[in-house]
């Protein structure tokens, strides 16, 4: 029985007090849930994590990572900088990036390597544009998401991984994937990591996200391959993400 994860995804938002008044908010009503929980923040929060969740049952981590240890690379924050900062887990591949940064499948493949080696939990985010569903190409296009970083990595290293289906079309749209949708996909997500490693494929954690929300997760994490969510919008509302926070355990 895979333990689910609930992870916020607060993009880029945030700012020392309101991120205070959300974490006192979040830690004064979760309790000792059964399943795991996390924030993903922007990487000049993490010291205030640090700081606040220490000690609490909420890990933290960053929104991406280079795929360089150090040097010239101006603007970029290695992994062994979140890992200073105690993170637990990185984002890797979010459709953001991919779409505004340009990162491809072979970038993303190398920083989810880089997050391992700095002994970090990389969330490697993978999902189809609305055209490409459509276009009845959804699980050819995650496939290939997910087998490039899975290329790159030893079998062993599998079982560190967790991923994310992120259908683009509902990232903060409002729009859901139907339960009977996500789980499709995960299936087929999770019959990908059986290839390379049946028994990491068992423990590896594959979150939906995509305007999951206090209304639609318990649903959605009801079917047998959705092991959690990863949350941008309602993780920004403690009441929001402490609900979809109670769904899941
Ligand atoms: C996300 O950004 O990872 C996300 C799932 O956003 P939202 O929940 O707002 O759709």
């Amino acid at each position: 029985m895979r333990r689910k994860l609930i992870a916020g995804n607060w993009k880029m938002n945030g700012s020392l007090t309101a991120n205070e008044i959300l974490l006192a908010g979040i830690k004064a009503d979760i309790g000792r849930p059964d399943c795991a929980v996390a924030v993903c923040v922007p990487a000049p929060y993490l010291a205030q994590c640090q700081s606040l969740l220490n000690g609490s049952p909420v890990a933290w981590g960053g929104q991406d990572i280079s795929v360089h240890a150090s040097g010239a690379y101006t603007g970029e924050v290695a992994g062994a900088m979140l890992a200073d900062f105690r993170s637990t887990y990185v984002i890797v591949g979010h459709s953001e990036r991919r779409s505004c940064h340009g990162e491809s499948n072979e970038v993303v493949a190398r920083k989810a390597a880089s997050a391992l080696a700095s002994g970090l939990t990389p969330i490697v985010c993978v999902g189809e544009t609305l055209e490409e569903r459509e276009a009845g190409r959804t699980g050819d296009v995650v496939a290939a998401q997910l087998d490039a970083v899975l290329d790159g990595l030893q079998a062993e290293q599998i079982a560190k991984l967790v991923i994310a289906y992120e259908p683009v079309w509902a990232i903060g749209t409002g729009k859901t994937a139907t339960p009977q949708m996500a789980e499709e996909v995960h299936a087929l997500l999770r019959s990908r990591l059986i290839a390379r490693n049946p028994g990491a494929a068992e423990v590896v954690q594959i979150l939906y996200g995509g305007s999951m929300k206090p209304d639609n997760a318990a649903e959605l994490m009801a079917m047998p391959n959705i092991d959690g969510g990863l949350i941008g919008g309602a993780s920004l509302k403690a009441s929001d993400f402490l609900a979809i926070v109670r769904a899941a355990c």
